[in-house]
C-alpha cells in the first residue's frame, strides 16, 4: 500500500545559479516530482536567478526541457508539467553587484511566507551573496539558506564561510546539504538499526570484524576539470560524502530523530576518529590517478588528457583505512575508497560480521563465510544479507553463501526519488536532520586537513592506475595486508 506524503506549506524557492548544472539536472526535476505528486502548493513560486539577461518565458521553456526526461513517458506526469511552469519565474541578477537588487527585493516582499535561498552558484560569492540579502532585509525569521559542498577547501577557508552565512543566518536556518543523506538506503540504516531489534546487539567490535564504504565512479571528471583540479577526491567526496555515510554506521543511537540529536551522535563520530598524519599517511592512505584505459564505454583518455595539461598532483582515487577509537567500535578498521574510471558506478556500505567461532560442519561442507550486510546506495537501492544456507539437495549437508536480498523499488513498488526530493521538501518543512551542522563540517575537515598536509609535504604523487581498473593496487595492498578484501559481489556467489 503506498502511503500519500502530506503537502509542504506555501513558500518562496530562489535559486541563485538557476540556469546551472545542478539546478536543471537536480533541483527542479526534483521539485516537479514533488509537485506532481501533490506535495508543492499550487501558489508557491520557484525563482531562478543567474546574471544571464533572459526572461521568465526563456527560462520556463529551459527548465520545460530540463523535467520533460523526468516526466519520460508517462502520461499523467507529462500532464503536470505546464501546472508546474505556472510556478516558475526568473530574475536576472549579478549577486555580486548593488543594481537589481531593490527590485529583486521587492518581489520578496510578502515576509510571512517561507523563504528559501538554495545558493547554486560557486562557494566563492557565497560572502557577497549573504552580505546583499542582509542588506536588503531579506533573510525575515521565516527564511533559510542552503548551501551546496564544498564548503571550503580546508578548516580555514570553511570557516570563512560558515562565518559570512552564520553572520546573516541563524544555525537554525542554515542547511548544508550532502545529497547522499537524502539517498533512501541511508536513510533505511536508520530505519534498519534503530527500528529492529535484530542488529543493535551486533553492531560493535565484539561481532563486527570491519566496515567497507565505497563510491566508485566510472566517468572521469569531464568538464569539471577545473573546479577538481583544485579539489581531488579526498576534498570533493570524503570529506563530506563518505565521512556521512561513516557517521550514520558508527553512531550511537540517538535519543531520538531530532535534528541536534542525530547531529550530535554524528559529531562524536567525526571527534573520535583516529587521526591520520605525516607519521601514518604512507601506511594509512593511497591516492591514485587515472591514466588513459578502457572502461565498459570503450576508450577513456587519461587525467591530464581530460584536465589539458601536462602535470598534476591532484588524487582521482582515495583508500583509507581508520578507526573511530571509542568503546563499541575500537578494533574494527572502516576502509574508505572512492574514485573516478573505476570499472563500476556503485556506492555501498558493506558491514563484515565476525566468523562463526567454531564449526560444526564436516569439510566437504565446504568453507564458512562471515556474514555481511550490504547497504546499496546506487545503483538500485537496496539492502542484502549474506548468510550461510544449505544447498539444495541429497548430496550432503553442503553450505553456500546465499543472499537476502531486498531491492527498494521492488519491495515497495514504487520509484525511488531522488535524494533532492527528499531534501528539498525537508527544507521547506525546516527538517534539519540530514543536513550538516557548522561543528560536523569543521570537525571533519580538521581530521582531513592533517591528510592533505602529509600528501603535499610528501615527495610521493599519487599513483597512476589504469582507467577502468579499481585504483592504484597498493588499494588492494592497504586492506588484503589486514587478511580481508574489497567487497565484490560477484565473488560472492
Ligand atoms: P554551474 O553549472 O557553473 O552554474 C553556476 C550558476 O551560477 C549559473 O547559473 C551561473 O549563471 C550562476 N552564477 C555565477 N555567478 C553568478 C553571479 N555572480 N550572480 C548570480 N548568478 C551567478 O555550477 P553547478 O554545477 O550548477 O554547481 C553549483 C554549485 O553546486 C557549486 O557550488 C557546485 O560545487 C555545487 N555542486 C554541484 C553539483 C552538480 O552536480 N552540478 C553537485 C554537488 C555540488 P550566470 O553565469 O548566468 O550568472
Amino acid at each position: 500500500m503506498s502511503v500519500q506524503a502530506k503537502p509542504v506549506e506555501v513558500f518562496d524557492l530562489v535559486i541563485f545559479g538557476g540556469t546551472g548544472d545542478l539546478a536543471m539536472r537536480k533541483l527542479l526535476p526534483a521539485l516537479f516530482h514533488r509537485f506532481a505528486d501533490g506535495q508543492i502548493p499550487d501558489d508557491s513560486r520557484i525563482i531562478g536567478v543567474a546574471r544571464e539577461e533572459i526572461d521568465s518565458d526563456e527560462y520556463a521553456k529551459r527548465v520545460k526541457d530540463a523535467i520533460k526526461q523526468a516526466a519520460g513517458d508517462n502520461k499523467d506526469l507529462a500532464k503536470q508539467v505546464d501546472p508546474f511552469l505556472k510556478l516558475v519565474g526568473y530574475h536576472p541578477l549579478d549577486a555580486t553587484v548593488d543594481k537589481g537588487w531593490n527590485e529583486f527585493a521587492e518581489d520578496l516582499s510578502d515576509a510571512k511566507r517561507i523563504r528559501i535561498f538554495y545558493l547554486s552558484t560557486s562557494p566563492s560569492i557565497f560572502v557577497d551573496l549573504c552580505e546583499r540579502l542582509r542588506q536588503h532585509n531579506l533573510h525575515c525569521g521565516r527564511s533559510r539558506v542552503v548551501i551546496e559542498k564544498p564548503i571550503g577547501k580546508n578548516l580555514e577557508s570553511a570557516q570563512r564561510i560558515n562565518d559570512a552565512v552564520g553572520a546573516v543566518f541563524d544555525e537554525s536556518q542554515i542547511f548544508r546539504i550532502d545529497h547522499y543523506l537524502g539517498k533512501e538506503t541511508v536513510q533505511n540504516l536508520l530505519a534498519l538499526r534503530f527500528g529492529n531489534a535484530l542488529f543493535e546487539p551486533l553492531w560493535n567490535s565484539a561481532h563486527i570484524d570491519h566496515v567497507q564504504i565505497t563510491v566508485a565512479e566510472t566517468l572521469g571528471v569531464g568538464t569539471r576539470g577545473s573546479y577538481y583540479d583544485t579539489a581531488g577526491a579526498l576534498r570533493d567526496m570524503v570529506q563530506n560524502h563518505l565521512l556521512q555515510l561513516l557517521c550514520m554506521v558508527a553512531m550511537e543511537p540517538p535519543a531520538s530523530l531530532d535534528a541536534d540529536a542525530v547531529r550530535d551522535e554524528k559529531l562524536k563520530v567525526l571527534r573520535s576518529l583516529t587521526p591520520i598524519d605525516n607519521e601514518n599517511a604512507g601506511k594509512l592512505t593511497v591516492r591514485g590517478q587515472y591514466r588513459a584505459g578502457a572502461t565498459r564505454d570503450g576508450a577513456a583518455p587519461g587525467y591530464l588528457e581530460d584536465l589539458g595539461d601536462d602535470h598534476s598532483n591532484t588524487e582521482t582515487f582515495v583508500a583509507l583505512k581508520t578507526e573511530v577509537a571509542n568503546w563499541r567500535w575500537a578494533g574494527v578498521p572502516f576502509y574508505l575508497r572512492t574514485g573516478k574510471r573505476l570499472p563500476e558506478r556503485v556506492s555501498e556500505i558493506v558491514v563484515s560480521f565476525r566468523c562463526i567461532p567454531h564449526s560444526i560442519f564436516e569439510n566437504g561442507s565446504g568453507p564458512i563465510a562471515a556474514n555481511k550486510l550490504v547497504l546499496r546506495l546506487q545503483p538500485d537501492e537496496g539492502v542484502k544479507l549474506w548468510v550461510m544456507s544449505k544447498y539444495p539437495g541429497p548430496g550432503g549437508l553442503r553450505l553456500q553463501r546465499v543472499a537476502l536480498d531486498m531491492s527498494f523499488a521492488e519491495a515497495f513498488g514504487v520509484q525511488q526519488p531522488d535524494a533532492y526530493e527528499r531534501l528539498l521538501l525537508d527544507v521547506v518543512r525546516g527538517n534539519l536532520t540530514l543536513f550538516m551542522r557548522r561543528d560536523e563540517v569543521e570537525a571533519a575537515w580538521s581530521w582531513i586537513d592533517p591528510i592533505l598536509n602529509a600528501w603535499q609535504t610528501s615527495s610521493e604523487g599519487p599513483k597512476s592506475y589504469v582507467a577502468g581498473t579499481w585504483g592504484p593496487s597498493a588499494s588492494v595492498a592497504l586492506i588484503e595486508r589486514d587478511g580481508r578484501t574489497w567487497h565484490d559481489d560477484e565473488d560472492e556467489q
